[in-house]
């Protein structure tokens, strides 16, 4: 028997759900709302359903481009549901011109096909526009106008055509549970029993999260939507039928995008100010406050400069419409941890609302989805990244930079400083340049340290970056540098049940003496890469567990037995990376234990005092030096810190930042979740087999990576010209062809050449293949390389 589903709200994701459940056999399917259907009163209700699939996430683009090949297929009695009239962003300032070829690179990397347009061919797509303004266009021809209501309807239909109940006016007021596990929604009109209940409820979100306890952490701002009267240049153009025939327009240096309604012209602004949604707007459409005039008025003048046909006619209605707006931007897909079969798919726009659907029923049907989900994935946020202060700022300010042109390296300035190690203090005197992640504030170079001759960076690449992280590089190469590896996350995992778990849980043989440390992978059921850990053995029965995130500890709380205790230890502990050929020179004398080669070999732990500090030293390197991370509590971070530094002195220690870390792990071919390898991949085609051990019993993942098999590897490129750079995500192309992309890139500062890794068919993944890599337009040659590119018999950090 398959479940009994509720979805609460029938909006575009609720139809699009159902639709999708209701096609994977799952036929007993209720959908609630508490408006009338199929315009219930949501964001759906009156979205100008503009779809630009063209995202830097890989996976927003994808959901966007399965919302747009789902819903280009359907009709409503006849009726268009998308309508590919194209999707044309316009530069009107030399630094957005610029960023159009970024943002065609990444349409091309993720596999969306669109051009570059001169301003004369713009404005040949559309006359409206003035092209003496623009300085060119980017183009996507699959691009288009979702109709999102009529969407709403005709998925509903086919659902209910499979079985599926829609109840319109039906208000969910609380949700049943039992044990543990949900057992149907209350509604005003009664209860209605269920296995599975779906939280789609928009922006309404929040408070259903609230009946169970459960933190939806999204924000509900209003955003201007206004329509003009008949614009005279207009007429006869677009019959009322099909509305449109004109590309959706985006005018980003204004923050503003545009729409044909027949003869007349939507305006969306994100201009204004933010304005979050204390309350919300009255029956039948509770998701539109009154428009504010005085808020537009920017948008108008912008408007008739770009466009100057407007000049003949005015803004004739519009509103404040509201939606969410999350922290980082992406939606919020998952089940609640305490309510099993409780799920939410919150924050998620038109665009993207049919490939979410598809990818939550994967979820729930086969147990995980076909695509990597985990940017948008419901439990991705530390715990100070749920706190309503912080997504009221972020969101708000995720509102403000919606259109901006957002450097990936780019960090948020509020709230700010969150998390700091508590080197932070010895950081900020020697001139750390921090940047943001997870809410630490993490040293990217120091000014203290001086620049190194490199080569001369684009504006680009410059940014968020400093010629002293070639110093730092250089110095952990030569001498010996300090790292603060505190932010990255720290679980304890014990109790009598921690190795079975662990076992069961990794790919890698833990099964090793105390003091062991071993690489391994998580998997998911079908095989693919869901982290990777660094697990150290401290004890019987006690683990501690470098991990990559929240969804690392997620993942593990959903599998752990009664008999495995599972803490967080980041918050109270630190770590510094002592790493560089001095390394042993710094640290030995000031300990009693025997740190030689023989005594503590490499991937080894081990207890010591280094002077009065109690700490756990671990015999790792992800930079190929020789060293160790470095832990203890807390409160004793700062006297590590200054212990480690005063007897390195004598060596030329310095203190090293991300910057550097990261040019020197791409050197050594060290791996980073999330960015090379995702649950998209296995093992073998990110060269990772070597962390899986087929033999040593069961664990989850095993029996499915049997039958994978990927007709792609992960590969490492270096840039032909030695004073190439790029940063990821680029494409990549050979014999003219785009081939895949890049996934991390970094200048290698030892090898003197730029680093990437990226994704090519098996076929080209041979060294010496010529390949390019385009750059903001440019082709740059590249050549496969044989990895790692440094240090390949692991010399330097087994002496
Ligand atoms: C002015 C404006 C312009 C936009 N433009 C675009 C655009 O161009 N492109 C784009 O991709 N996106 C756009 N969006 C965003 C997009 O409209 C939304 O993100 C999307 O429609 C959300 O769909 P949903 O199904 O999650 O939520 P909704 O459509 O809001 O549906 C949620 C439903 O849940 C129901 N509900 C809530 N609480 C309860 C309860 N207790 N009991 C029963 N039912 C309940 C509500 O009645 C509602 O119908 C725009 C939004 C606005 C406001």
């Amino acid at each position: 028997m398959n479940p009994r589903v509720v979805i609460i709200g029938a909006g575009v994701v609720g139809s699009a759900l159902a639709d999708e459940l209701t096609e994977r056999g799952w036929t007993d399917v209720t959908v609630v709302d508490q408006g009338p259907l199929f315009t219930p009163g949501g964001s759906s209700s009156h979205a100008p359903g503009l779809v630009f699939q063209t995202n830097p996430s890989k996976t927003m683009t994808e959901l966007a481009a399965y919302t747009v090949a789902k819903l280009s297929a359907l009709t409503l009695d006849g009726q268009w549901c998308f309508r590919q009239v194209g999707g044309l962003e316009v530069a009107t300032t030399e630094a957005r011109w610029h960023d159009l070829h970024r943002k065609h690179g990444l349409a091309t990397s993720w596999g969306v096909e669109g051009s570059l347009l001169s301003s004369a061919e713009c404005a040949a797509l559309h006359p409206l526009l003035d092209p003496a303004k623009i300085l060119g266009g980017f183009h996507v021809p699959t691009d288009g106008l979702a109709k999102a209501v009529r969407a709403v309807e005709a998925q509903a239909r086919r659902a209910i055509g499979r079985g599926a109940r829609f109840l319109g006016e039906h208000t969910v007021t609380g949700v049943g549970r039992h044990d543990g596990r949900v057992t149907g929604v209350e509604t005003d009109q009664g209860f209605i029993p269920a296995d599975v209940v779906v939280c789609a409820a928009g922006f309404w979100g929040p408070g259903i999260g609230e009946m169970v306890g459960l933190t939806i952490p999204l924000l509900p701002l209003a955003h201007q939507y206004a329509k003009t009267g008949p614009v005279p240049a207009m007429a006869g153009v677009n019959d009322l039928v099909l509305e449109a025939s004109r590309p959706i327009l985006r005018h980003q240096d204004q923050d503003l995008y545009y729409r044909e309604h027949g003869d007349r012209l939507g305006i969306g602004y994100y201009g204004h100010r933010p304005m979050p949604a204390s309350s919300f707007g009255t029956a039948p459409m509770p998701s539109v406050l009154p428009f504010t005039p005085d808020d537009f008025a920017p948008a108008w003048r912008e408007s008739v400069a770009l466009l100057p046909g407007l000049a003949s006619t005015e803004v004739e209605e519009g509103m404040n419409g509201i939606f969410s707006f999350t922290a980082d931007g992406f939606p919020l897909i998952g089940e609640h941890r305490e309510l099993a079969g409780f799920w939410v798919a919150e924050a998620v726009w038109v665009t993207h609302s049919a490939g979410v659907a598809r990818a939550l029923a994967q979820w729930l049907v086969d147990g995980q989805p076909a695509i990597d989900l985990h940017e948008a994935d419901l439990h991705r946020f530390e715990q100070v990244q749920l706190a309503p202060a912080y997504v009221e700022e972020r969101a708000s300010q995720n509102f403000i930079e919606v259109y901006d042109i957002v450097h990936p390296l780019q960090p948020m300035e509020r709230p700010r400083p969150l998390r700091t190690s508590p080197f932070h203090p010895r950081q900020v005197s020697l001139g750390a340049v921090f940047l943001e992640g997870g809410g630490w504030e993490r040293p990217h170079w120091y000014t203290s340290n001086p620049p190194a001759p490199v080569p001369e960076r684009d504006d680009w690449s410059a940014r968020y970056w400093s010629p002293i992280a070639a110093t730092e590089a250089r110095i952990t190469r030569e001498r010996v540098a300090m790292f603060d590896m505190t932010p990255l996350k720290r679980l304890e995992v014990s109790g009598p049940g921690a190795l079975a778990f662990l076992q069961r849980l990794t790919t890698n043989n833990l099964d090793k003496s105390v003091g062991s440390v071993t690489y391994t992978l998580m998997l998911g059921f079908d095989g693919g890469i869901r982290s990777d850990l660094t697990v150290a053995r401290l004890g019987p029965q006690v683990f501690q567990v470098g991990a990559n995130g929240p969804l690392d500890e997620d993942w593990m709380r959903q599998h752990a037995p009664d008999s495995v205790h599972i803490r967080d230890i980041t918050g109270g502990t630190c770590c510094i990376g002592l790493w560089g050929p001095l390394a042993r020179h710094v640290l030995q004398p000031l300990t009693r234990t025997d740190f030689s080669n023989d005594a503590l070999k490499y991937f080894r732990a081990q207890r010591a005092f280094i002077g009065e500090v109690p700490v756990t030293a671990m015999r790792l390197s992800y930079v190929g030096e020789l060293g160790w991370e470095i832990y203890t509590s807390a409160e004793l971070g700062l006297r590590l810190w200054d212990t480690l530094w005063v007897a390195g002195l004598e060596h030329g220690i310095a203190a090293a930042g991300r910057s550097a870390f990261n040019s020197l792990r791409l050197e050594k071919g060290y791996r980073a979740w999330g960015t090379d390898m995702t649950t998209e991949h296995d093992p073998v085609s990110a060269g990772l087999e070597f962390a899986v051990r087929m033999d040593k019993g069961d664990f989850i993942g095993r029996s499915s990576l049997a039958a994978r098999t990927s007709d792609r590897r992960l590969t490492c490129l270096t840039l032909d010209d030695p004073a190439a750079i790029v940063l990821g995500k680029e494409p990549v192309y050979a014999a003219g062809a785009p081939v895949g992309y890049v996934t991390s890139a970094s200048y290698g500062y030892t090898i003197g050449r730029t680093v990437a890794y990226a994704w090519l068919p098996v076929g080209l993944s041979v060294p010496g293949t010529p390949v390019a890599v385009e750059y903001f337009g440019a082709r740059l040659p590249a050549t496969v390389a044989a990895e790692p590119l440094f240090d390949p018999k692991m010399e330097r950090i087994r002496r």
